[in-house]
């Protein structure tokens, strides 16, 4: 097998990058090396580059299985730009316009070809793809196989039998939804064959992240003050449209420049309030689930949650709508048992029995808030005694069988040309069976969701270990973060005490280094605190930790104050142990920050020293 040609060069000449972000390096190279593995990274974090990149260093050419048409072309049109031969396969092409690409394919004369899942289906298809030397499949969105995702679509599930027909070629997956059924799924639907699996860019250092109990409403009004009054600019997300509205009432009577959104208004009022919140002439948002997707206000400085979310993912992508400009931002979540009432009975609601389209309109229509996506298609569908529109049916149909709610409804190919019409009296074809699968499923989100606001772990890590980031770290500004100390932990009392804390992180970031924008140990805590007291020992001289400038900076503190020390800052969340064969300390990115004085820090001061 021919060798793959370097990464790095070929990353500047065909991407014009002159590095990688976060995990893409290590990503690329497990690829290269001839591994299957699994990605996962948060939207916009460059998923893409992990498998374009490997397409152009390797022989053949690099299959991608993408689901939506307009993705496909774009991402295209873009590779073309860059002088990179690609092309896609899709049902809007004519079977000979197919074959004609596919002949190309094995004269070699692309490097990436992107194809439409369905197209996985068509036994023509298949057989004239076994001619072709695929170096690479790669399955972008692939949580699009897992029911558990939040966009499943059938055609996916048969990738795995399409990889072995086409001889069984090096794959890998690429998703942004992390939780760990996802991610099973994707493994085994695909069969990936000793697979690495990178988890990475979750992380969101400049949100705090608070849980507060709450059970009477007057409570949740002083909260509401509160936090309006001290981060202005900000979201809040209610459970219903009623909720909504009352909480819209409240923020006037205190005079608060504010909106109110949810699904139940119409497209125009929707776009014309929306719009008032991104171009600033409101501070505050009072909005369902049905609000977030559309706007970028990067200034969002709060996120206040009235009411329990109904899971995990669908709370940490409320909250990530704050500070998304890099800048702090708090999120709080006001918790009271009682609503996740209200979650229950949206997962009951979901389940309701409908037998012809016209029951499927008609549970559109009052589920519209918890499925804006749905709530755009209804506005499509004309109503009448027949519907017109076979495509926006379509659509309304697809969504329910990727919720798992109707399983074969076959309108594929005549959906795209909108020609067939459907009657309100039409039968479907339910699959009562994923519909219990489904309300089971959100459940044990629900569920997740309520363990992790009674959990007493650092919330920032709780969300990355749930998400499958293994080395997740505590955030040092989330509520459990906080009190972790009991109430005293404070910030420095003077710039001596602050300088302490500085000049211990310069040694801890003296004695790690940064790989690819993090930092990672080098040695354990012991060393440091040596390194740290101006130790002349043996060890320390053979591995000329005596040669650094941070060498004895800190030996008027002692060795008690340091190691104490030390757990302070570990508790505060700036610097962290890898776990690993040995432990060994590093800065965690808030760490970073104090280190070069732009941020202070809170936490438990060490029993002034003595001298050891
Ligand atoms: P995703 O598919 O994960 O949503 P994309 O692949 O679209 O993300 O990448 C997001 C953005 O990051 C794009 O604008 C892309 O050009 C940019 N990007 C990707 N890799 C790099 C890199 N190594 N250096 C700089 N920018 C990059
Ligand atoms: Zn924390």
């Amino acid at each position: 097998m021919p060798q793959p040609s370097e990464p790095l060069p070929t990353l500047k000449k065909y991407f014009g990058f002159d590095g990688f972000l976060d995990a893409q390096e290590e990503v690329v190279d497990q690829i290269l090396s001839g591994q299957d593995g699994l990605v996962v990274m948060p939207t916009g974090g460059g998923k893409s580059l992990c498998y374009q990149l490997p397409a152009m260093c390797l022989s053949g050419v690099t299959l991608v299985v993408s689901p939506l048409i307009a993705l496909m072309k774009d991402q295209v049109d873009a590779l073309l730009e860059k002088g990179i031969p690609a092309t896609m396969i899709n049902s809007t092409l004519s079977w000979d316009e197919q074959r004609q690409r596919i002949d190309q394919m094995k004269r070699g004369e692309f490097k990436l070809v992107y194809i439409a899942p369905e197209r996985f289906r068509v036994a023509a298809f298949m057989e004239a793809l076994k001619q072709v030397e695929i170096s690479l499949f790669a399955v972008d969105e692939a949580h699009c196989l897992s029911q558990w995702g939040h966009d499943f679509r059938p055609e996916y599930m048969k990738l795995g039998r399409a990889l072995e027909q086409i001889g069984r070629p090096q794959a890998i997956a690429l998703t942004a939804t992390a939780t760990p059924v996802v991610r099973k799924d994707i493994l085994e639907v695909l069969a990936l064959r000793e697979p690495f699996e990178t988890v990475s860019g979750f992380s969101r250092p400049n949100l705090s992240l608070s849980i507060v109990e709450v059970e009477k409403h007057k409570v949740k009004h002083e909260r509401l003050k509160k936090v309006v009054a001290k981060w202005k600019t900000g979201i809040v997300y209610c459970s219903t449209r009623k909720r909504v509205e009352e909480v819209g009432e409240l923020l006037h009577s205190w005079g608060i420049k504010s909106i109110a959104y949810h699904g139940g208004m119409t497209p125009d009022e929707r776009d014309r309030t929306q719009n008032i919140f991104i171009s600033k002439q409101a501070d505050v948002a009072v909005a369902t689930n049905a609000f977030g997707m559309g706007i970028d206000r990067s200034d969002v400085r709060f996120v206040l949650h009235y009411e329990v979310p109904g899971s995990i993912e669908a709370y940490y992508q409320e909250a990530g709508r704050a500070g998304r400009d890099g800048e702090a931002a708090y999120c709080e979540l006001l918790f009271n048992y009682a609503d996740t009432r209200t979650q229950e009975f949206f997962i009951e609601g979901a389940n309701p029995g409908y037998q012809t389209i016209a029951d499927v309109y008609q549970f559109l229509q009052n589920d519209a808030d918890a499925n804006f996506e749905v709530q755009r298609t209804i506005d499509e569908i004309k109503e009448g005694a027949e519907v017109k529109n076979g495509m926006a049916v379509g659509s309304a149909i697809g969504i329910l069988m990727r919720n798992g709610y109707a399983e074969r409804f076959d309108i594929s190919g005549k959906r795209m040309k909108g020609t067939r019409l459907l009657k309100p009296d039409q039968a479907l074809n339910i699959d009562r069976h994923a519909l219990e699968e489904k309300e089971r499923r959100d459940r044990e989100k629900l569920d997740s969701m309520v363990h992790f606001c009674y959990g007493q772990q650092c919330r920032q890590q709780a969300i990355l270990e749930y998400f499958g980031e293994d080395d997740a770290q505590t955030c040092g500004t989330c509520d459990i973060c906080i009190n972790a100390f009991g109430g005293s932990a404070r910030e420095p009392a003077d710039e001596d005490e602050l300088l302490i804390v500085r000049k211990a992180l310069s040694g801890v970031a003296r004695m790690s280094r940064k790989v690819n924008g993090r930092w990672e140990g080098i040695f354990g805590r012991g060393r440091i605190v040596q390194m740290l007291m101006g130790s002349k020992s043996q060890e320390i001289k053979r591995v000329r930790l005596d040669e650094l400038s941070t060498h004895g900076i800190l030996k008027d503190c002692g060795t008690a104050y340091l190691n104490e020390l030390f757990r302070s800052l570990q508790k505060a969340g700036l610097v962290f142990t890898q776990r690993g064969e040995f432990p060994l300390m590093t800065l965690t990115p808030q760490g970073e920050k104090v280190m070069l004085g732009k941020s202070s820090c809170r936490l438990v001061w060490p029993e002034q020293h003595q001298s050891s």
